[in-house]
């Protein structure tokens, strides 16, 4: 089996998934997601995954455009393959965050072991396994526009899990890439970067917005549910307000977890309701 995983999810989109357990189990999440949206001039790689196997390939078998790179936020899990295609695109605010080497010391010895390596693509070396994306060739703020040729993508500053975080909406096909401000998972707002306020703001915001009819989240499954967002938005504000219980957790990741049974969210540790 491939290390990429392909579907195709409407005429000119494609969801590039890999397994994210099988870097780290201990998030609870499944996959890490990347799109690949088709212009009729370009085409949009959103997020480039973990950096482990031939995304670059698998890209090229899709598509004959030119790709550029957008980046929803500057994990590592969102910008591990990068460094395989020219350039990317990132909030402006996280320009200097994106291009610092990350961290992987602590994945790289949990998959050298034998068990691990036989999930991973043939070839690939945990030793050598390295994340440090090139400076990036564009830098967005919200309201910009990147336009791929008869499809437009709006840049939507949705703040929150982190700083410079985006979100791109297709109006015309009504799908959202909101990446890791919401899925069917655990979302963290609990990293040391997290602003639990501007989340509210920013999962409000996407609620609202008209006519969506697919979300396209960073982690785990496509939602083609209209009113998802809007009930996501209604549990967070439960949660931000202290209105439910939320769980002290201590464990791989530290956060007050509020459960909602196909999501939760994560909020720091020390987390004041607000009304
Ligand atoms: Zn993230
Ligand atoms: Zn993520």
């Amino acid at each position: 089996m491939s290390w990429h995983q392909v579907e195709q999810l409407t005429a000119n989109l494609y969801r590039i998934s890999e397994r994210l357990d099988r870097v780290e189990p201990r998030f609870g999440i499944r996959t890490v997601n990347m799109y690949l949206l088709l212009g009729e001039e370009r085409a949009a790689l959103i997020d480039t995954g973990c950096g482990i196997g031939d995304l670059r390939g698998v890209v090229a078998r899709l598509t004959d455009l030119p790709v550029m790179v957008l980046n929803s936020h500057y994990h590592w899990d969102h910008v591990g393959a990068n460094a395989q295609f020219a350039g990317g695109a990132i909030h402006r605010i996280e320009a200097g965050l994106l291009v610092q080497e990350q961290d992987l010391s602590e994945y790289r010895a949990a998959m050298a072991a034998p068990s691990a390596m036989a999930m991973l693509p043939d070839g690939f070396d945990p030793a050598g396994w390295r994340i440090q994306p090139p400076p990036p060739s564009r830098l967005l703020t919200g309201g910009d526009r990147v336009d791929l040729g008869g499809t437009v993508l709006t840049a939507l500053h949705t703040p929150g899990h982190s700083p410079g975080h985006i979100s791109f909406l297709d109006e015309r096909q009504g799908v959202l890439f909101c990446a890791d401000l919401a899925y069917q998972g655990p979302v963290f707002i609990c990293f040391e970067d997290a602003d639990p306020a501007a989340f509210a703001a920013s999962i409000r915001m996407a609620a609202a917005l008209p006519g969506i009819q697919l979300i396209c989240p960073g982690h785990n499954a496509p939602i083609r549910q209209p009113g998802w967002l809007g009930q996501f938005a209604a549990d967070a504000a439960l949660a931000l307000t202290g209105e439910v219980e939320g769980a002290l957790r201590r464990e791989y990741v530290v956060g007050r977890e509020f459960d909602f049974g196909e999501y939760a969210i994560w909020l720091p540790a020390q987390h004041r309701p607000s009304p």
